[in-house]
């Protein structure tokens, strides 16, 4: 048998001299003053056992990850006419790009770039109002995590918004071909406060772990999404996880994952484990660099690369 935290170990070990490598996001003010030498890894299996290493219970800011749990809300909500409102390919430009959007009228590639994700806070606000449909974020990941204690942090929440220029572009850009439903302040309040979610790495591998399972959460046994649509969510984050850099993470790590400017990726190992890995120093695509090596490193290890051993 693999021995997991051998590896979560070694893994952290090898790392140390590198710690710090990368550019930290400073284009959001509040993130600017994470020390960049953090570095924290968990990996929880199907089976319930975690493995953890570094900094791995220090919370931190989830960023794009939110992304794929928005996602999972939305397509409860609207099943597959999601997709009428956001594609499902990789964009091949950067996270906060503008430039498809015109050509294809205003719908998002797909749902991880900030503008896809920003259609998705739409489709999720259906219904509510800003505060009533960030509340149902925050509680769908506590209850993913089975953790009560995960909370927005308001600081970068504010952060954001002060400075959020592009996201106000993309998101203009998007009501002015009649694809926002709502107020874009109302769409960008929900975005950047799902985006301002601190979470730890052992509670992100947890709040993960029914990607890995089929869709339920083999520690508490509920069913979070079906089979089917599980499946369907981890394909979007192979292909669209790290938005221009997806094929690079696709080539050295085979798992399907999603990253965040907080330094922050969460990887999927189907009918295995979920992994979280965090350290703030970002690679040029705004992917953490030594986080994608440390997941680079565990799937050499353990073989768990969805593309064979
Ligand atoms: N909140 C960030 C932004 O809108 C999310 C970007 C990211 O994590 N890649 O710019």
């Amino acid at each position: 048998m693999t021995d997991l935290q051998a590896i979560v170990d070694e893994i952290h070990g090898k790392l140390q001299s590198r710690l710090g490598e990368g550019k930290v996001a400073d284009y959001i003010p509040q993130l600017a003053h994470v020390d960049p030498k953090r570095f924290g890894m968990a990996v929880v299996t199907v089976d319930g056992q975690v493995h953890k290493a570094g900094d791995c219970d220090e919370p931190f800011s989830i960023q794009s990850i939110s992304k794929v749990f928005t996602l999972t809300l939305a397509l409860g909500k609207h099943g597959e006419t999601t997709w009428n409102r956001v594609g499902k390919e990789p964009s091949g430009s950067a996270f906060n790009s503008i430039v498809q959007l015109e050509h294809e009228e205003g719908k998002p590639r797909n749902p991880f770039i900030n503008a896809g994700a920003i259609a998705v806070s739409d489709l999720v606000l259906a219904g509510h109002t800003p505060a009533e449909a960030i509340g149902e974020i925050v509680r769908f990941v506590r209850y993913l995590a089975e953790d009560e204690t995960i909370a927005i942090d308001p600081a970068v929440a504010k952060s954001e918004e002060a400075t959020g220029y592009r996201n106000f572009a993309l998101a203009n850009f998007m009501r002015s071909f009649g694809k926002l439903s709502h107020p874009v302040e109302h769409v960008l309040g929900v975005y950047f406060h799902h985006c301002a979610i601190a979470m730890t790495c052992s509670q992100l591998a947890r709040s993960g772990l029914f990607l890995a399972a089929n869709g339920r959460n083999p520690m508490t046994g509920h069913t979070v999404v079906s089979s089917q649509r599980a499946r369907r969510i981890n394909a979007l984050m192979l292909t669209c996880g790290h938005y221009d850099g997806s094929g690079d993470f696709a080539y050295r790590v085979g798992l399907p994952g999603k990253s965040g400017v907080g330094g922050g990726i969460l990887a999927v190992a189907p009918g295995k484990a979920s992994i979280a890995v965090w350290s703030p120093g970002l690679n040029h695509n705004g992917n953490s660099l030594i986080g994608s090596l440390a997941l680079e490193m565990f799937a050499d290890m353990t073989g768990w690369s969805v593309f064979g051993h």
